[in-house]
């Protein structure tokens, strides 16, 4: 039997916090139901994170890469979205490549602040101020997700889009505690930057998980 700590180095178990079957809530693939699996872990801090729960690792149980894609299979939709946490915390090729085998569609949602790994359908990129992103993120974000929670959000927001691929969707999310400052804003600035779309969080609006 194999030591955890190695497991989870060589990312052949992962601590999960959840896993669920659920409707995308934002981004590019809002409205579509997708199988979420939450990994346990994250170093960046955001103040107004809403999963501060995930941020100890050790709070959560190992799960080996085939409990995760057998939990998987269950569900009907074949898209799944692995977020945490920050899920690139760990080396994800064991876990996409078992999930590619069984025919799965797979999105990511990360912060970027570790170096990439892992094969996916769509990466969706949401850089956070509290710990900078790795190189490795910029040449394989499909989307770009900035969470406008401060006015120097769109500063921050054209940073990070000056270094992503021309063909990386950018989208700006008003963060949910400040919406009613921020939304107005966000529309403002997309209808003036047309290269920018809002994404909102549907999911937080339509009370579902
Ligand atoms: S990166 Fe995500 S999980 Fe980590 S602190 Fe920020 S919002 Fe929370």
């Amino acid at each position: 039997m194999k030591n955890s700590k190695i497991e989870v180095s060589e990312g052949t178990a992962l601590p999960v916090m959840e896993a669920f079957y659920t409707i995308q809530g934002e981004g590019t693939f809002s409205g579509s139901p997708s199988y979420f699996i939450r990994l346990g872990g994250c170093d960046v801090g955001c103040v107004w994170c809403d999963v501060k729960d995930s941020w100890d690792a050790a709070k959560w149980p190992l799960w080996s890469v085939d409990s995760i894609v057998s939990e998987a299979m269950k569900f009907p939709s074949r898209t799944v979205v692995i977020t945490g946490g920050e899920p690139l915390m760990y080396n994800l090729y064991p876990l996409t490549y078992a999930l590619k085998e069984n025919g799965f569609r797979i999105h990511i949602e990360t912060s970027g602040a570790h170096p990439f790994s892992g094969i996916f359908d769509w990466v969706c990129f949401s850089p956070k101020k509290f710990k900078k992103p790795h190189p490795s993120i910029y040449e394989k974000a499909d989307e770009l997700k900035v969470i406008a929670y401060h006015n120097s959000d769109f500063a921050f927001a054209e940073e990070h889009a000056s270094k992503v691929k021309p063909s990386c969707q950018k989208l700006l999310q008003p963060e949910w505690s400040k919406k009613e400052n921020m939304t107005e804003k966000v529309i403002d600035y997309v209808k003036s930057n047309p290269n920018w779309k809002i994404s909102l969080q549907t999911h937080k609006f339509m009370d579902i998980p």
